[in-house]
């Protein structure tokens, strides 16, 4: 059962470029206990890209089987290609006591958040408009119609910022994480996601006596 998870999941949904993939690699990197969920998509391997550790990269029959056999927690179509986080990954995950951290656009992470009203969404903002578009080409991962799609999928998915749980805007990256960081470590420290208190700190309180 979803609802018995022990740890927490952090959405990240930000457009291409505002710095979320580095984000979440600095708290997998300083956190032991997040995982970054591993997604399936349709979309091509880029150079370096590995399958099972980047994504699961899927044929699209394969993957609209997957849709019909129910075994998507939410998926989306992004940039023209499918993307979906499936219930298997996400359980095991869970299983194994895991922070799991989901790179995940905004439709998804509102399909989400329907199911498991728990999940934390956070949406990273670039600081502005322009600073997006100059690291969308400086990264020269995409060509330019691919960057000219992508920025027009970011502004449709800045105007939904306001349905997150927190937004964050990366001007400076090393204040991002921290912000960041402040959101999981205060989800941690929640009374109901804790275990008992003699679990947590060596303290033995005897009732007074009456
Ligand atoms: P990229 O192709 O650059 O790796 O990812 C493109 C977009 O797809 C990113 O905004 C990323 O957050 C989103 N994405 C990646 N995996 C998933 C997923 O499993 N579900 C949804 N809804 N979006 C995803």
């Amino acid at each position: 059962m979803l609802s018995a998870y022990a740890g927490n999941i952090l959405v990240l949904t930000a457009p291409s470029g505002a710095g979320k993939t580095t984000l979440a690699r600095m708290l997998i990197e300083h956190y032991p206990q997040c995982q970054l969920s591993i997604s399936h998509t349709t979309r091509q391997p880029r150079p370096g890209e590995v399958h099972g550790k980047d994504y699961y990269f899927v044929e699209l029959e394969e993957f609209l089987s997957m849709v019909q056999q129910g075994r998507f927690l939410e998926y989306a179509t992004v940039h023209g290609n499918y993307y979906g986080t499936s219930y298997d990954y996400l359980y095991r995950a869970m299983d194994q006591g895991a922070n799991v951290i989901l790179d995940i656009d905004y439709q998804g992470a509102f399909q989400l958040k329907s199911k498991i009203p728990e999940a934390i969404l956070v949406f990273i903002l670039p600081p502005s408009i322009e600073t997006l578009e100059e690291r969308l080409g400086g990264r020269g991962k995409d060509n330019d119609d691919t960057i000219k799609l992508r920025m027009e999928n970011a502004c449709r998915e800045i105007l939904t910022y306001n349905r997150f749980d927190y937004v964050l805007v990366n001007h400076d990256l090393n204040k991002a994480y921290n912000e960041l960081s402040a959101i999981l470590t205060a989800r941690e420290l929640r009374k109901n996601s804790q275990r008992d208190l003699k679990e947590l700190a060596d303290i033995n309180i005897t009732p007074a006596k009456e």
